[in-house]
């Protein structure tokens, strides 16, 4: 009797020559950590594949959805598993096929690795083709494009047989490309950026600045509504929290009305370079797309990132709004994001804001206030809170960190 598994297909880790096996652990780890909730009995590499298999039934038809998801997964397929029997890889085909919708022609695709079975591929493609052509005698085979691909795949004692793949999102297993600190407002950008960064296999760290004492603590909580959409596929394991209100308010009475917002994310950004010294992250993230809103021109955007040193990507700088929105929604954090919450972008904004910011003027302005005081209480006092995760590893000079540049530093759980 045939039970069914999960055949997962990768691109990109293919091509990492010597890597290769080190890519294919990550990704095995990302796979068995989103699964945690499933009865995996066994996670491992065949032939050019990762095999899941589940020790209770009904699962592999579930686990198909939460492993798409996973970063670097190009492809999953829901296989049957039999024995080397040709009567039951054959009976596992026909029932492939059939339960694969809606097609009018057929192939059948044989591939043995490291065996010994004295079938070659174009024998076991003759006999299942065979056995299909009886079972569906109103469908027609055709080499070039058929509708389906019935693929029968031979490993040592074993046979798997799909006839239909759903696409994985694609990209590299997190943990294979380093660490990043990503600004996450509870907006709909950000959270695009920081999935797209994980989907390059970056571990990404978010920060977000919240209105907290002068507003509510609402984004916070949507902030960790949206790490929690993103897993199980992408874990992120520490989320850090800057309560950033009256600062704002410090510099909404020192400096001019329109250079406001420029002065909050230079502070925004320099916390966010603090902290990702302290992890090991290299490199900042935002959601910022060129012209969308005020602050992100081009002009502001250099008077923005001059006060940090670390490389800062912005990966939806090239995109509209549409597309973003779409993204969004694919991922499940778009209707999270349109729930209202005043955080710090709300806070003290100025009627009309600077679109063209002179960098004199913004020199000016930051001397007007103490910047590296306000950047130091604001490090000292940053919050976090972890969740789980199997790729995040908390910085390990974290001990040091707590008794000298973060002495405040808490947990938002314990409050
Ligand atoms: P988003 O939907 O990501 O909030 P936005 O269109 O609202 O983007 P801005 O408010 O100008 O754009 O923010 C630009 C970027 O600055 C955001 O994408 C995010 O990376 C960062 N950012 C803005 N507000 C915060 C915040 N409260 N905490 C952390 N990062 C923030
Ligand atoms: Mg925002």
């Amino acid at each position: 009797m045939a039970s069914r598994v999960c055949l997962v297909h990768y691109h990109e880790i293919g091509l990492k020559g010597k890597n290769r096996a080190h890519f294919e652990r990550i990704l095995m780890d990302s796979i068995k950590a989103a699964l945690a909730a499933f009865s995996v009995s066994c996670c491992t590499r065949i032939s050019g594949h990762i095999l899941v298999t589940f020790s209770v039934a009904g699962e592999a038809e579930r686990a198909l959805e939460v492993i798409r998801r996973v970063p670097g997964v190009a492809r999953v397929s829901l296989a049957y598993h039999t024995n080397r029997e040709p009567h039951e890889y054959c009976q596992a085909a026909v029932r492939a096929l059939g339960s694969s919708g809606e097609f009018s022609t057929f192939k059948v695709h044989a591939k043995r690795s490291n065996t010994d079975y004295e079938l070659h591929s174009l024998d076991i493609n003759r006999l299942v083709g065979a056995a299909l052509c009886e079972s569906f005698p109103d469908k027609l085979v055709r080499m070039r494009d058929p509708d389906r691909t019935v693929n029968v795949l031979v490993v040592q004692g074993s046979v798997y047989v799909y006839a239909k793949s759903i696409r994985g999102v694609g990209g590299l297993p997190v943990g294979s490309a380093g660490k990043v600190c990503c600004l996450l407002s509870s907006g709909i950008d950000s959270p695009v950026a920081t999935w797209l960064l994980a989907r390059r296999g970056a571990v990404c760290v978010p920060v977000h600045f919240s209105g907290r004492p002068q507003t509510a603590d609402t984004s916070e909580y949507l902030v960790q509504d949206i790490i929690r959409q993103l897993a199980p596929a992408i874990q992120i394991g520490r989320l850090y929290v800057v309560p950033f209100g009256d600062a704002q308010r410090e510099i909404s009475l020192a400096c001019p009305n329109n250079l406001r917002v420029i002065m909050y994310r230079r502070i925004m950004y320099a916390v966010t370079e603090r902290i990702a010294r302290i992890e090991g992250a290299k490199a900042i993230v935002t959601g910022e797309s060129l012209g969308q809103v005020a602050s992100q021109t081009l002009e502001n955007i250099m008077a923005v990132n001059e006060v940090v040193t670390l490389p800062v990507f912005r990966p939806l700088i090239g995109s509209d709004k549409q597309e973003i929105i779409a993204r969004a929604e694919e991922i499940g954090t778009y209707d999270i994001s349109c729930e209202t919450a005043p955080d710090c972008c709300t806070l003290f904004m100025p009627r009309r804001p600077e679109t063209h910011a002179k960098l004199d003027d913004v020199h000016a302005a930051w001397e007007a206030f103490d910047h590296d005081a306000m950047i130091d209480a604001l490090v000292e006092n940053v919050e976090y809170i972890d969740f789980e995760s199997s790729s995040y590893h908390r910085p390990r000079s974290l001990r040091e960190v707590h008794d000298t540049l973060l002495p405040r530093m808490k947990r938002l759980s314990d409050r």
